[in-house]
């Protein structure tokens, strides 16, 4: 099992290699030559399996130079003793036909926990195969969740340094917290002025630029991304929605016409991994990709034109602020059947005028697949609400867009097969957004909004979020999105 980058497929590196360089040297993004299929006797030996069984037999299809060893001490690590109840991701039926997939029980309480646990694991396991003792330096882009789950992830992780950026403005009071609260001797963190599409192109040049690499070099470093544009984030999340079929198939439920599944989609890789699943065989039907305000994905699905020239705006759902959705890139280059000259004329065009037009064939595989649908804030409100009332569940910004988007289309379409809806944030990280859906008085203060929000709902708060009560912060950073580059190399210390 062999990986080859979207933007030349001459590139040509072990799944090690991947994992360890994250992104590939011309800027393309790997991925694996073939996707592994799974057969009925495979889905049947996954139902009788736990979390990490069923991760190590997925994950071992993919990571073709690892030893069963370690991958079972990737998974092992990553999913025993760290998720609630030792279930990383639980079923919530909502009513007859729609189910909740909650990936948030992790130490984080967003689904970026569930590959961010096991990166670090997979990232430290290559970097010894392929990269003979050198430091990994890994630099995240954040809009709020990924980056406190890589700091969780990567904290005290020998052999590794970490260093997270956030747009100052467009992360929520308790995102911010967590993240300049994080422990650990390794970790650095810092906001910039701009949003989470300048952190992620400072990131993207800080990788690519030549310069800076050879600095790396001679100290001892390499770079590596814990982004999802790393295949060692996007393995990790096909895993589950085999899961969550293998669930279904063991409560005895009717799938003979596949089901549906709903993603709140913002760097796409989430969906990604569901477009993934599906290919390797579970009979996902439609991938309903749901956008909030910033609808980029929705226009892009309806008019084969992704076109970043549009206002930005910060909504309650800040980890789907985003206009440009990098695993996008991924999908369009399994759509266009693996054509990289396509894929590096449409991301060429992206970079230098912002926009780019797919051609019909590739438009039409993208119709068959998706539906596209958003939601602004007011809807988001409403649908926390409408959902709290008539089920009693309490569901967070970025989960309550894919349910108002899923009834849509199942208004839209009459669709009736099952859906599973994606549930990527704690409603408690957005305890003030959650409160004020609810009719209530949003607060001042975020611990007097888990409070209430724990009366009203007669919900927990998670540990970890109620823990973060009265901590002070660590990290007090600032800085300009063209000073990236710089306080990389200071942090290091190699300037
Ligand atoms: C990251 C994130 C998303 C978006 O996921 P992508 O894989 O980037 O599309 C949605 N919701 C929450 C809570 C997130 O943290």
């Amino acid at each position: 099992m062999n990986y080859i980058s979207t933007r030349d497929l001459k590139q040509q590196v072990t799944a090690a290699q991947a994992i360890a360089r994250g992104i590939s040297a011309e800027g393309g993004l790997f991925v694996p030559e073939i996707i592994p299929t799974l057969t009925d006797e495979d889905f049947a030996n996954l139902c009788k399996m736990n979390y990490p069984q069923r991760a190590s037999f997925v994950l071992g299809k993919f990571l073709g130079d690892f030893t069963a060893e370690e991958v079972d001490y990737c998974t092992k690590g990553a999913y025993v003793g760290t998720f609630d109840e030792d279930k990383p991701a639980p079923l919530h039926t909502l009513c007859d036909g729609t189910e909740i997939l909650e990936l948030w029980h992790g130490p984080t309480c967003a689904f970026k926990d569930l590959a961010l646990q096991i990166l670090p694991f997979l990232l430290t396991t290559s970097a010894k195969k392929v990269n003979g003792g050198k430091k990994t330096v890994i630099l995240v882009a954040t809009s709020g969740d990924t980056g406190k789950a890589a700091l969780e992830g990567f904290k005290d992780v020998p052999g590794t340094e970490i260093m997270v950026f956030y747009p100052s403005d467009g992360v929520s009071a308790m995102q911010k917290l967590q993240m300049d609260t994080q422990v650990g001797e390794n970790v650095c963190v810092y906001a910039i002025k701009g949003n989470f599409d300048d952190a992620q192109s400072g990131v993207k040049k800080i990788f690519t630029d030549p310069d800076v690499a050879k600095k790396l070099e001679e100290n001892n470093m390499l770079f590596s991304s814990a982004n999802s544009i790393n295949w060692g984030r996007l393995a990790p999340q096909i895993v589950y929605y085999v899961s969550a079929y293998c669930d279904l198939l063991n409560r005895g439920e009717k799938l003979d016409n596949g089901f549906n599944v709903a993603v709140p989609t913002g760097n796409f890789g989430n969906i990604l991994a569901a477009y993934y699943a599906k290919k390797m065989g579970v009979p996902v039907g439609k991938l309903i990709c749901a956008s909030n305000a910033n609808k980029v994905l929705t226009d892009f699905l309806a008019t084969g034109v992704y076109d970043r020239n549009r206002s930005f705006f910060t909504t309650i759902s800040p980890s789907m602020d985003i206009l440009i959705s990098s695993n996008l890139e991924r999908m369009l280059f399994e759509l266009s059947d693996r054509d990289a000259s396509k894929t590096v004329e449409w991301q060429n065009a992206l970079k230098n005028n912002g926009s780019y037009k797919v051609d019909a064939e590739v438009k039409a595989k993208l119709d068959d697949l998706f539906y596209g649908g958003y939601c602004d804030d007011a809807k988001t409100k409403e649908t926390i609400k409408t959902v709290f009332d008539k089920f009693g569940y309490l569901c967070d910004t970025h989960t309550a867009v894919a349910v108002n988007v899923a009834e849509e289309y199942k208004e839209k379409t009459g669709d009736t097969r099952p859906m599973v809806i994606a549930s990527t944030a704690s409603p408690y990280k957005f305890a003030n957004s959650v409160l004020s859906a609810l009719g209530k008085n949003a607060s001042d203060d975020e611990f007097d909004a888990v409070e209430q929000l724990k009366a009203v709902s007669g919900t927990v708060a998670p540990t970890p979020l109620a823990e973060l009560k009265g901590k002070k912060p660590r990290f007090n950073n600032l800085c300009e999105a063209d000073q990236m580059e710089q306080v990389v190399l200071e942090y290091l210390k190699i300037k």
